[in-house]
């Protein structure tokens, strides 16, 4: 946030206890959010609140607290559900997480309708989460697992995406921003090429949600998934959305505790509707509810101020980090900003400049970021990943690029 925003940045910052603990302050520049966030106090709260408050279990019990506990939990689906613009809060499927709601959707959703000869389409830039639970799949039903090819920067063509599609794709996987050079891909331009041909679409949305306003129904995607972590929330908590009719028969993910209507030893089972058939066993109650409180600050903070704040560093990032020799800004990511800047420097592996940053107080990824395949494509070893928050700063990048001025070969 800019001060020159309704939310000055200061404030901003005031509210996240991570930074202002004394072993951080002043000498750590953290800039790996898309890694995971820090949390605001109002979550950090929100956890303590429920433990303290209403801590016990939902949906079994016939008191009081346990009703609370249950209203606070379907509370924050419904919260969730208003976020995402989703059509009712059976669309809305508490995970652990990203990679939780793709592994769910394999086993459940595609496991059924992908079959021998058959292919699952998927972009070229996904991480890992978007692409090893269709691998796996396609690899145990003897399907194939087609992929779109990607260039450094650019967003997935809808025509390439069409290119891709045969009589027997069975579903389409995209992520909606890349966590390697975050390139913002033309999702509703995608779903609509995929469903012009009958197909199904799940889009990765964990690094869209912290940066992009996101309506499900806009985007017309069958699934969305993204995690809690990464937009201020708490870890192990996560979201899948699908569109009712096609949730409403799927098959249990996991089956135990919360999923059935009622078991005995001789009659078929019998599952709940969803959500609950979805959300086998005791869920992180608090978390659930701390994510709603994270999806409803950062609301509070204005969308429009976030996409401002985000495009202002990102920019500035792009064009001090241009200035310096050897130093290499991989894609376009000023052209429409998404809080991540992934840089190469020549001569120098990825894990050495990081391990500089590091003992500069700047905390960065480095690597191919669970996406080797893009980087592969890329040509590259891996990069340095920057990844900006709501709480990032241009004085964190002007330290970067000071830090990156003085980084030698065989300083480590
Ligand atoms: N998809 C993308 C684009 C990601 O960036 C990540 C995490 O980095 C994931 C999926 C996996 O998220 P999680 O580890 O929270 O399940």
């Amino acid at each position: 946030m800019t001060d020159t925003t309704a939310h000055p940045l200061e404030s901003v910052r005031a509210e996240f206890p991570f930074l202002d603990h004394a072993e951080h302050r002043p000498q750590l520049a953290y800039l790996d959010n898309a890694a995971t966030t820090q949390k605001p106090r109002c979550v950090l709260d929100s956890l303590v609140d429920q433990y303290v408050t209403a801590n016990s279990n939902i949906g079994r019990g016939f008191y009081e607290l346990s009703r609370r506990a249950t209203g606070r939990y379907e509370q924050a689906r419904a919260t969730v559900r208003r976020v995402l613009n989703a059509a009712c809060d059976e669309e809305i499927i508490f995970t652990r997480g990203t990679t939780d709601a793709t592994n769910l959707l394999a086993e459940t959703f595609a496991a059924r309708i992908v079959g021998p000869g058959d292919d699952i389409v998927v972009s070229g830039m996904e991480h890992n989460s978007n692409l090893l639970p269709w691998r796996r799949l396609c690899e145990r039903q003897g399907a194939t697992l087609r992929v779109v090819p990607t260039a450094a920067g650019r967003p997935v063509q809808p025509d390439a995406l069409a290119a891709e599609l045969s009589p027997r794709t069975r579903l389409v996987a995209v992520t909606h921003v890349s966590n390697v050079l975050g390139t913002v891909n033309p999702v509703r331009d995608l779903v609509r090429v995929a469903h012009q041909r009958g197909v199904p679409v799940v889009v990765d949305g964990a690094q869209a949600v912290p940066h992009l306003p996101v309506d499900v129904r806009e985007i017309g995607a069958d699934f969305y998934c993204f995690s809690g972590h990464k937009v201020y929330g708490p870890m192990g908590s996560g979201v899948l959305y699908g569109r009712r009719d096609l949730l409403v028969d799927l098959p249990p993910y996991q089956v135990g505790g919360g999923t059935v209507k009622g078991v005995s030893h001789d009659a078929p089972v019998s599952y709940v509707p969803v959500p609950a058939r979805l959300e086998a066993g005791t869920p992180d109650i608090p978390a659930a509810v701390a994510l709603a409180t994270a999806l409803t600050w950062l609301e509070g903070l204005g969308r429009e101020a976030v996409r401002a704040h985000d495009a202002h560093l990102v920019r500035s990032a792009v064009q001090a980090l241009g200035d310096i020799e050897r130093v290499r800004v991989v894609g376009d990511p000023a052209a429409d900003p998404a809080g991540i800047v992934s840089i190469a420097v020549d001569g120098l592996h990825p894990y050495d400049v990081g391990g500089h940053l590091d003992r500069h107080g700047i905390a960065v990824r480095s690597g191919v970021h669970c996406a080797s395949t893009f980087l592969d494509d890329l040509g590259l070893v891996g990069t340095v990943r920057i990844s900006f928050a709501v709480y990032s700063t241009v004085a964190e990048i002007d330290r970067l690029v000071a830090a990156l001025r003085t980084v030698r070969a065989g300083e480590w």
